[in-house]
């Protein structure tokens, strides 16, 4: 049984159009990765949890240092700066510390024609809050805070710490989540709020990003027999990346069942050529490989490295000129922490109890910050409005009853989990 008392006065206490407006507010902040909208939106949450009275801890990362680590998780955009912001409601001491970590950054919003209005205008259609970030994952930033503000307002005095955690670079590697873990931040448990449609995952794949250089002979189209087609000599390796990705998801984790294939593999773009009637000399393709639950990042690219390996060697021009591969980029271990752990457990169950569908666990197919933090130690799961296949989407959307449905269950979970006098 949940504990109910303390949890009705800070659901009471959930300023429901309040935090729809906080999802609106950070919406209108372009924080692409790489730009100076990524700042404004760190700096945003530094002054509003400022204003809210949480103790603020903030400062400027050296990217340059940081990015000359051994573990640093990557990096695939242009980026001299990064803020790392932290909130603390302390508690009175003797109790557990839980951590609510949220990315600020966005994906950019591609194709803007694809898009009914402006991507950074944030706009309602029925329940539905439409703009980039709407749903991945700046309803679960504002979820976070509006939790916290909430059990502050209703004056309950927790025993552990609630720490809000505001980073960057999420989107093309996790820099900010590993900034933070660097400087030594550390809580029980975590729950990062990225849109999981509220439910459980506590293990995600991991994804590694590569490049391929496959070579070829220029020369004039009109002799071609003379040349070799880069393009053609990619069709035997493509195939040998799709045999690679069959191969690696015929037996997978039960937490993965639920996805058609667990760890994609695959090739994002594609350059070759650069004349129509000359013979291309070079394809470059771009892709991603997933990682596997419990597979280290180096066994999963020794395995591609072998793939194209075996198809290079079977063709008697790449043979002699292999097709060479790189890894550079985001570079998402995968990570797990147990399922049946029992901070895990209980926040479903405080979900249930508050009227809402029991969530379901499962594992992510995607890589994301909670490889960092079970890395450091912090048991962590996401759970989170929004469904994570309109993230990333033109349109991209959020229901905001969601957004207040786990305002309340973060509300009344950290009541439960932190304790209280
Ligand atoms: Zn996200």
């Amino acid at each position: 049984m949940v504990d109910r008392s303390g949890i009705a006065d800070v659901i009471d206490g959930v300023d429901g159009p309040g935090v729809v407006g906080a999802v609106e507010r950070l919406v209108a902040i372009p924080s692409m990765g790489g730009t100076d909208g990524e700042i404004d939106a760190q700096r945003f949450c530094e002054e509003v949890w400022r204003a809210d009275g949480f103790d603020v801890d903030a400062w400027d990362i050296d990217v340059a240092q940081l990015s000359a680590q051994p573990g640093f998780p990557g990096m695939e955009v242009e980026r001299t700066e990064a803020r790392a912001v932290t909130a603390r409601l302390p508690g009175t001491g003797g109790g557990p510390t839980l951590l609510l970590l949220g990315h600020t950054d966005v994906v950019p919003p591609g194709d803007i024609a694809a898009w009914s209005a402006d991507p950074f205008t944030p706009r309602r259609d029925g329940h539905r809050l439409i703009g980039r970030g709407s749903c991945d994952m700046k309803a679960g930033v504002a979820a976070m805070w509006y939790a916290a503000r909430a059990i502050r307002n209703a004056g309950i005095r927790l025993r552990g710490d609630i720490v809000l955690a505001a980073v960057s670079g999420e989107e093309d590697g996790g820099l900010g989540t590993y900034a933070l873990t660097e400087a030594g931040l550390t809580a029980d448990a975590c729950i990062v709020p990225e849109p999981t449609d509220l439910d459980l995952i506590p293990a995600n794949g991991g994804a590694l990003t590569f490049r391929l250089r496959v070579p070829g002979k220029a020369t004039h189209a009109s002799r071609r027999t003379e040349g070799v087609s880069a393009i053609e000599k990619f069709v035997p390796i493509l195939h040998a990346l799709q045999d690679l990705e069959a191969r690696r998801n015929l037996e997978v984790d039960p937490l993965m069942h639920r996805w058609p294939v667990a760890y994609p593999l695959s090739i994002g773009t594609v350059q070759a050529g650069d004349w129509a009637s000359t013979v291309p000399d070079l394809l470059i393709a771009e892709g991603r490989l997933g990682v596997a639950l419990d597979e280290t990042p180096e066994h999963a690219r020794a395995d591609l490295e072998a793939a194209v390996a075996r198809a290079c060697a079977a063709d008697t021009w790449l043979a002699e000129h292999p097709v060479v591969v790189e890894w550079w980029g985001g570079q998402f271990a995968s990570g797990r922490t147990d399922p049946g752990a029992a901070f895990i457990d209980r926040l479903g169950r405080v979900h249930a109890t508050l009227g809402h569908r029991p969530p379901a666990t499962y594992g992510g197919p995607y890589g994301s910050d909670l490889r960092l933090l079970v890395g450091a130690g912090i048991p962590t799961v996401q759970f989170g409005p929004g469904e994570s296949a309109a993230a990333h989407s033109p349109d991209e959307w959020v229901d905001v009853r969601d957004v207040i449905a786990c305002t309340q269950t973060l509300a009344a979970f950290a009541v439960d989990f932190c304790g209280h006098d």
